[in-house]
C-alpha cells in the first residue's frame, strides 16, 4: 500500500462519489508527479458518474466543460478539482478526439497518451492502478506511448509535442518505438492549431523544470524546423565572440531567466532572429532593414503566427529589437541618452535581466569575452544606464519642459509640425540636457518655425 497524500478534499470527493455509487480516481498529472516524488500540480480526479450528477452531489460546482464531461468542484479548503466522467476515443483527426462517456477506468486510461500519464490512484483504498505499468516507465527514465505509437500520434499530433515536453522536463529517454514513430509524425504537426502549439510552448517556458532539454529535443525531433524555423535557423549557427552556436547560446540564457518571465525567456530565444542570414554583414543581399528592426519584424511574425496576445508580442518584439544593440559601456553621455530615449526607460529593467543572463550564458562554457558580453563591460555599461534613466532628464517630448500648450499660447496653430518641432527640441536636449527649459526652448520653437518660414499668427 503506497500513500500519494493527495489534499484532504480529494479523499472528500472520492468519498462523497463513491457513496452515491460511483467509482472514482486520482488520475493522470499529480499521480505521475506524486510517485515520482515531485510536488503534484493539479489533483484531477476521473469517475463513473455522469456530470448531472456530480453538479447534484455537490453543493458548490463550476461547469467548466459539460460537453467533455469535467464539472470543478469546490471543497472545503476552498480549491477547484476537475472531476471528469470517464471517456473513450470515439474518432480522432489527429487535431483533436470526439469523446465519449465511458463505464470503466480502463477505457478511460486506454485513451491517455504515454504511459507514464495512464496512472490512476484510489484515494480512499490507496491502490494503484497501473495497466501500463506507467510506474516502470517513470522509474526507469522511459517515456513510452500507450499502445501502437505511430496510431497514438495520428490520433491527436499534440502528443508529439507533449512527448518532448515530457521527455524534456522529467529527463526521461523516449522509448526507439516511440521516437522513431515521433520523428516521423513530427511532418504532420502543421495540423495543429497555432494556440495548442503556443500553449504547449508556454509550459515548457513557464514549467518549474529548465526549458533547454525539451527546447533541445525539439531541435533533434525536428519539430523545431516544422513550427519554429525562425528559431531553427539558430541551430549550428555561429557567431564571432562566441563558441558554439546561437542555439544553444540561446538554451542556455532561456534556462538562466526566471520562469515566471516567460516573455523574457522568449526574447532570449529569438533574440538572434534578426542575424544576418550569412552571418555578417559583408556579402549577400543588402539588408532592407537594420538587424534591430529585422528581429523585431521576425519576433512579431512569430508570435503572431502563433496568436500570441498583442500585449506579449509588443512586449517581446519591443525588447528583441535593442537586446543585441546595448551602447557600448564607453560612449559619451549624450549617446546613452539617445539609446534610452529611443528604448524607453521601462524597458531598460528587462534588457539588463536578459544581458545578465547572457553574460553568465557565455561565462559557462568560458566565452565571457570579445565580441559578446564581457562582466566588467556590462557592469559599466548597467551603472551607467540606471544612473541616466533615473537622472532628471527629458528622455521623451513629454518630458520637455516646453509643450504643444506652449506654442499654442505662443499663437502658432496646432498641427503636425507640432511634432516635428517636438522632436527636434528632444533632439536638441537629448545632447545638451542643459537647454530643457522652458524659455531657452520658447526660442528655439520661434527659430525653427522662422526657419520653416511658417505663416503664423
Ligand atoms: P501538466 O499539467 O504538467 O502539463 P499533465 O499530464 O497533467 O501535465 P494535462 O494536459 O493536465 O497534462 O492532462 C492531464 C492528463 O490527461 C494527462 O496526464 C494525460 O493522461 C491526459 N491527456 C492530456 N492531453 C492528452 C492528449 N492530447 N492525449 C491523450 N491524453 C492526454
Ligand atoms: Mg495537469
Amino acid at each position: 500500500m503506497i500513500d500519494l497524500r493527495p489534499p484532504g478534499a480529494v479523499r472528500w470527493i472520492c468519498r462523497e462519489l463513491e457513496k452515491a455509487g460511483y467509482e472514482t480516481w486520482a488520475v493522470g498529472g499529480a499521480v505521475r508527479d506524486a510517485l515520482a516524488g515531485r510536488p503534484s500540480g493539479d489533483w484531477d480526479l476521473a469517475s463513473a458518474a455522469s456530470p448531472n450528477r456530480v453538479r447534484r452531489i455537490f453543493r458548490r460546482t463550476v461547469p467548466i466543460g459539460i460537453d467533455h464531461g469535467t464539472v470543478g468542484v469546490i471543497a472545503g479548503d476552498g480549491v477547484m478539482y476537475e472531476v471528469t466522467t470517464f471517456r473513450r476515443d470515439v474518432e480522432t483527426t489527429g487535431r483533436h478526439a470526439v469523446v465519449a462517456f465511458a463505464d470503466t477506468v480502463d477505457e478511460d486510461l486506454a485513451r491517455r497518451d504515454f504511459t507514464i500519464n495512464a496512472v490512476a490512484w484510489h484515494p480512499l483504498r490507496k491502490v494503484l492502478y497501473d495497466p501500463y505499468d506507467g510506474a516502470a516507465d517513470l522509474e526507469q527514465g522511459i517515456l513510452q506511448t500507450v499502445g501502437e505509437p505511430e496510431e497514438r500520434f495520428a490520433e491527436d499530433y499534440l502528443r508529439v509535442l507533449r512527448a518532448l515536453r515530457f521527455a524534456g522536463t522529467f529527463r526521461l529517454q523516449v522509448e526507439r518505438a516511440t521516437w522513431r514513430a515521433l520523428v516521423g509524425a513530427v511532418a504532420r504537426l502543421d495540423v495543429l492549431s497555432p494556440e495548442r502549439v503556443r500553449e504547449e510552448m508556454e509550459k515548457i517556458l513557464t514549467g518549474r523544470e529548465p526549458p533547454s532539454a525539451a527546447l533541445a529535443l525539439y531541435a533533434a525531433s525536428g519539430a523545431l524546423a516544422h513550427r519554429y524555423p525562425e528559431l531553427d535557423r539558430q541551430v549550428g549557427w555561429s557567431q564571432e565572440g562566441r563558441g558554439g552556436d546561437l542555439w544553444s547560446h540561446a538554451l542556455r540564457t532561456v534556462d538562466l531567466l526566471s520562469p515566471h518571465r516567460p516573455a523574457l525567456r522568449w526574447v532570449a530565444l529569438l533574440a538572434g532572429a534578426g542575424e544576418p542570414e550569412d552571418g555578417g554583414p559583408e556579402g549577400g543581399e543588402p539588408a532592407a532593414h537594420s538587424p534591430g528592426r529585422r528581429g523585431l519584424l521576425g519576433a512579431a511574425a512569430l508570435l503572431e503566427r502563433l496568436r500570441s496576445s498583442n500585449a506579449r508580442i509588443q512586449q517581446v518584439a519591443g525588447l528583441v529589437e535593442f537586446v543585441r544593440r546595448p551602447p557600448g559601456a564607453g560612449a559619451p553621455d549624450a549617446e546613452l541618452r539617445r539609446w534610452l530615449s529611443q528604448v524607453g526607460r521601462e524597458r531598460l529593467p528587462d534588457l539588463i535581466r536578459i544581458w545578465i543572463a547572457e553574460l553568465r550564458s557565455d561565462e559557462l562554457v568560458g566565452d565571457g569575452g570579445e565580441g559578446a558580453w564581457e562582466r566588467g563591460r556590462l557592469e559599466r555599461l548597467v551603472r551607467r544606464l540606471r544612473a541616466t534613466a533615473r537622472a532628471p532628464v527629458a528622455l521623451t517630448t513629454d518630458e520637455l519642459a516646453f509643450s504643444g500648450r506652449d506654442l499654442i499660447q505662443m499663437g502658432y496653430r496646432p498641427g503636425p509640425r507640432f511634432g516635428e518641432l517636438l522632436r527636434a527640441l528632444l533632439d536638441r536636449v537629448l545632447d545638451d540636457p542643459t537647454l530643457n527649459d522652458r524659455e531657452t526652448l520658447a526660442a528655439e520653437a520661434e527659430a525653427w518655425m522662422a526657419a520653416r518660414d511658417e505663416e503664423v499668427r
